[in-house]
């Protein structure tokens, strides 16, 4: 039983001129285990994803905002789907993976809910979710990005998963890059130093000094998926009556599968003619 709360940090720090972000998701990973039955290969993999999209649904600005990563492995044995919005709704699934992931691509999809989505994609480089997503903000987005994201999983149970990301804000002085770089020397294994001290012990031993003159912000994650009846309704509605009946003559019900949540939605023929009446 995992007693501790996901939680999510953000302060900036080095004189303002650097962002931090420190996430503990033990759980959050564990509630992504249960859901979806993972081996501890994939598991690990996922949870380093879903670290990912805690971070980045962190750093969202706008109140309808949210972001996707996708993963597709080189050799098409793993797909991965993750992703949050600015609530903290963090979800994904991971199809394959227990070999690890061999190149490919990492996609990412940034809507604020107003304009276009903003999409980024990148090869991937490593087997590495941290060394990735470095990637993926150094090409992408352009900007200087140090990422340390560990996550344990052992006989089906994510032990911890976590993690430091700093960001380097335009106009970084070189004194403080380096005071950012050499403080990530610590968190080379983001695993241990998360098992070990928390998001709380993190903060308070490593940027205690740092963060006085900065807010700090605290949110909690939560692994959440945002399908519900009514959305799916509206998606197979879309669909048209005809099409509908065409699928319940062949497969006795209309069955709409959440990935995220690993729901069945099912729509028998009295729903749909429900649906069409008014
Ligand atoms: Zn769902």
């Amino acid at each position: 039983m995992q007693k501790t709360i996901n939680k999510l940090y953000k302060s900036l720090v080095y004189d303002n001129q650097v962002s931090l972000s420190v996430l503990e998701i033990t759980r959050l990973v564990n509630d992504a285990v249960k859901i979806h039955n993972l081996s501890d290969a994939s598991a690990e993999i996922l949870g380093g994803f879903l670290t990912a999209a805690a971070y980045m649904a962190g750093c969202l600005k706008s109140e309808r905002g949210a972001v996707s990563l996708t993963v597709k492995s080189g050799d098409g044995s793993a797909t991965v789907s993750v992703s949050g919005d600015c609530k903290g709704h963090i979800r994904g699934y991971i199809e394959g993976g227990e070999g690890g992931i061999k190149g490919g691509t990492l996609t990412v999809i940034k809507d604020d809910g107003f304009y276009r989505p903003f999409v980024g994609t990148c090869e991937l480089k490593s087997p590495s979710v941290s060394e990735n997503l470095m990637q993926y903000f150094h090409i992408s987005e352009q900007i200087p990005t140090a990422v340390a994201i560990g996550v344990k999983v052992e006989g089906g149970v994510c032990k911890v998963a976590g993690g430091v990301i700093m960001q380097l804000l335009p106009g970084t002085s070189e004194e403080n890059m380096d005071r950012a770089e050499e403080r990530m020397q610590a968190f080379v294994n983001a695993a241990d130093v998360v098992e070990r001290f928390g998001a709380d012990g993190i903060m308070s031993e490593y940027f205690s000094g740092e963060t006085e003159n900065a807010g700090v912000y605290l949110t909690f994650p939560e692994y959440k998926c945002n399908c519900s009846r009514a959305k799916i309704t509206d998606v197979i509605t879309s669909l048209g009556k005809k099409e509908l009946e065409n699928i319940i003559a062949e497969e006795g019900q209309v069955k709409v599968h959440c990935h995220y949540c690993n729901t069945d939605y099912i729509f028998t023929q009295k729903d749909i003619d429900k649906l069409f009446k008014a």
